[in-house]
């Protein structure tokens, strides 16, 4: 995302809330610096290689690069990227992106905001947090809610901003309220679960690109350690051996498809499927998964156009999930843009649907 020079103004009242004091204006500055020692500012890093931050093990260098641990840490950020007129890109876990060869020609700011508490059946959790972290601290604390996500990779904040799901489960569903900083009105944000605009992988956040996502609080149940930990575990066997982990991948690379894109909701077709869980469509035969709302997969989809095992340098379409696109030998980002601008083609001629990219393609420069 580009920042304007509208930003300006912003930083100055940011400055003056953190009681900056210019060195000029400040007769006790020589003074504080001789006996005092002062922390070092943050600073921002260089021509870093994202790929070793993004699980496809893809992407160039950013130009800046910096982690930020703490509230204060994103807004000195922001700030900075401003005054230096540069885009900033907000990166998670890397789990979901697919990184340009050329890298990002800006600042790449990573969330490593990662507290963690419990106060009775509350869970709150910084955005930077890893979903297994997550997880496994509401099982050591007998809170249940969050089962569903055993073995999903990633941070909270990347989790949120997409509404990640799985196994009849989402990101959403034990939310009481998310808290933001807002990159154009550098302004800080509590939103309820309402004001989140959840809904099938996506959410305000994700529509509101400058909002960064700094915390969470979840209501969760009441349950027991073990039955949770149990749970966990049998989600994230499930998932070794259903997806090719054995490579590096961002996951599904396309959107389930919803079955009200294939026929009508108020058809007697549409009620059929979901009391059967199939449907035959194109002289194919697809299962209606609940996901949560039915939807046939995508991977059933490019399947069954033929592309399972096809390579384009050193990617793959995933035999063992053809949903999936593996980097299988030192890929480059444009090996996997090929393939996905193949699936998209090939499955729209055979079935007469657009596959929607789930994970996020990354320009050198927003
Ligand atoms: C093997 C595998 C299996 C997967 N299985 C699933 C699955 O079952 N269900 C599912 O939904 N997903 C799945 N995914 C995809 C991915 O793990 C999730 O989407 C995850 O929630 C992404 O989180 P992240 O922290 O890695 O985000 P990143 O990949 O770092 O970022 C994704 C997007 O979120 C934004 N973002 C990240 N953090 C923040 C923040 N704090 N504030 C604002 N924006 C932010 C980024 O700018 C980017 O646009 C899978 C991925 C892999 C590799």
């Amino acid at each position: 995302m580009a920042l304007s020079s509208k930003g300006r103004e912003h930083e100055h009242s940011f400055k003056i809330k953190q009681n900056w004091r210019s060195p000029a204006r400040d007769p006790l500055n020589s003074i504080v610096k001789s006996s005092i020692r002062i922390p070092s500012m943050p600073k921002f890093k260089e021509n870093i290689p994202l790929a070793k931050f993004a699980n496809y093990r893809i992407g160039g260098p950013a130009r800046f690069f910096f982690e930020a641990k703490t509230e204060s840490n994103v807004a000195w950020a922001i700030a900075e990227a401003k005054a230096r007129k540069i885009p900033c890109f907000v990166l998670g876990g890397g789990t979901n992106l697919l990184m340009s060869d050329a890298g990002f020609d800006g600042l790449v700011l990573k969330i490593n905001i990662s507290k963690i508490g419990a106060k009775g059946n509350l869970i709150t959790a910084g955005a930077g947090i890893t979903m297994a972290k997550l997880t496994n601290f509401a099982a050591r604390n007998s809170l249940a809610g969050f089962e569903w996500a055993g073995g999903l990779p990633g941070t909270l904040g990347g989790a949120i901003r997409g509404n990640a799901g799985c196994f009849g489960g989402e990101t959403k569903d034990n939310i009481k309220n998310v808290r933001s900083f807002n990159m154009e009105t550098m302004r800080f944000a509590t939103r309820n679960v309402m004001q989140c605009g959840f809904s099938y992988r996506t959410s305000f956040f994700k529509k509101h690109p400058a909002e960064i996502i700094l915390e969470a609080t979840f209501r969760m149940k009441k349950g027991d350690e073990k039955k949770i930990s149990a749970a966990l575990r049998e989600k994230k066997e499930w998932r070794k051996t259903h997806h090719p982990l054995e490579y590096p991948s961002a996951g599904s690379v396309f959107k389930n498809v919803p079955l009200s894109k294939i026929v009508d909701r108020r058809s007697k077709e549409y009620r059929l499927a979901i009391k059967d869980r199939t449907i035959q469509y194109q002289g194919s035969s697809f299962s209606v998964k609940t996901d949560p709302i039915p939807v046939i997969a995508a991977a059933k989809l490019i399947g069954e156009s033929g592309l399972s095992g096809m390579k384009y340098g050193g990617a793959v379409i995933s035999p063992k999930h053809t949903n999936f696109i593996v980097n299988s030998d030192n890929a480059t980002a444009r090996d996997v843009l090929v393939l996905i601008a193949i699936a998209q083609k090939k499955v729209y001629r055979k079935f007469g649907v657009k596959l929607e990219p789930e994970i996020q393609i990354i320009k050198a420069a927003a």
